[in-house]
């Protein structure tokens, strides 16, 4: 049975990334060794990582003055080493969920932060629009999609300040424009590659200017003046998201994903709207994610919740349980995952409500 995956992450990636990466894992580049045996500062390696900063900044296409850079430690270690780059005095974040949560914890250590707006008395089923951003903040820091919430900022915002983005679930997953943002990171393991890789993209010139000692890792100078080499950087992770990058350029890129994956996410909202049986968690619908879709099964219907989630295992779902602090259903549709498997799910729930003659 087909197997469809709409787990939150880590998650779906395209078939050309597996199979080249598991190519690569039995004779890298015809060099008869395996990508996990080589040197990182063998030439053939050091063209993978070049050749996929370069087919980064031009999917993104990422103007003059910004460095992509590829580490470890996952977009949780951002939630540090942004303050710890960033911050002098003061910052202002926006709580949309528990990432932004995390984040904003780890500023709290090191300077004054202002929480300019949150959704959690709502449990995160909105995003905060009315707020303002303080002017002598240091940046501002917003999550654009809230993985766990299904929630997310669709437009960059403008603002008067340095802006940074935690990108985890939904870079590449629209057009971006990145001269709006001081600062974008994220995991790659939703819409890029396997776990173990962090990206950044960070403009050089608001570096530099905090006036502490950065441990030496923690510096993003450090990593932009090694080309992310300072140490050993997750060599599988960056073939693979080469692999990745190259798909996304061949299928017409990230123009071409937006359109795709606003027809997915139109597909499943369309059903989970017009169905007795579900309804959408998020309470304004310019609010949806169209990477991670949240529904729970309607009033009356709370009985079916575990029935249905094994009925949709049994015709091949994976990964459709909704994250415990929201409950019900996330079915998350990244860049790789194929229409043909939201239909599949769609399928599903139309099959399950007419067994249960609702
Ligand atoms: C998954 C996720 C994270 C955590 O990423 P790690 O790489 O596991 O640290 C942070 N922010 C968002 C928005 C996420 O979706």
């Amino acid at each position: 049975m087909k197997k469809h995956n709409f787990s939150a992450g880590p998650s779906v990636l395209p078939q050309y990334t597996i199979e080249k990466t598991a190519e690569a894992l039995l004779n890298f580049y015809g060099t008869g060794l395996s990508l996990m045996e080589v040197s990182h500062r063998d030439k053939e390696f050091m063209s993978v990582n070049t050749e996929a900063q370069q087919l980064f900044k031009e999917l993104l296409n990422i103007p003059e003055g910004y460095h992509v850079l590829f580490l470890g430690g996952g977009a949780s270690l951002q939630f540090a080493m942004v303050p710890f780059n960033l911050l002098n005095k003061k910052a202002a974040y926006l709580n949309t969920g528990v990432w932004a949560g995390k984040a904003l914890k780890e500023a709290k250590g090191l300077g004054e932060v202002i929480e300019v707006a949150s959704s959690k008395d709502a449990n995160f089923n909105f995003i905060p629009k009315n707020y303002t951003v303080p002017a002598d903040a240091d940046y501002f820091h917003i999550t654009t999609n809230n993985t766990i919430y299904g929630t997310e900022i669709h437009t960059d915002l403008d603002v008067n300040i340095p802006l940074v983005a935690d990108m985890s679930s939904d870079i590449f997953s629209r057009p971006v424009d990145i001269s709006k943002y001081a600062l974008i990171y994220g995991g790659a393991q939703k819409n890029l590659a396997p776990a173990g890789l962090t990206f950044v993209i960070v403009r050089e010139d608001i570096l530099g200017k905090a006036e502490r000692y950065i441990p030496t890792m923690l510096n993003y100078k450090t990593h932009i003046e090694n080309d992310s080499m300072f140490n050993t950087p997750p060599v599988v992770p960056i073939f693979a998201a080469l692999q990745t990058l190259k798909w996304m350029k061949e299928e017409g890129g990230v123009n071409e994903m937006y359109r795709r994956n606003v027809e997915k996410a139109t597909l499943l909202y369309n059903e989970i709207d017009s169905s007795p049986m579900f309804k959408s968690t998020v309470a304004n619908k310019e609010d949806r994610s169209i990477m991670n879709i949240c529904f729970v099964m309607n009033d009356g219907f709370e009985e079916f919740e575990k029935e249905f989630l094994e009925f949709a295992k049994s015709k091949g779902m994976n990964g459709i349980k909704g994250h415990r602090s929201v409950g019900g259903f996330r079915a998350s549709t990244y860049n790789a995952l194929p229409k043909e498997s939201v239909q599949a799910l769609v399928d599903c729930m139309q099959e399950f409500r007419k067994m249960k003659n609702a």
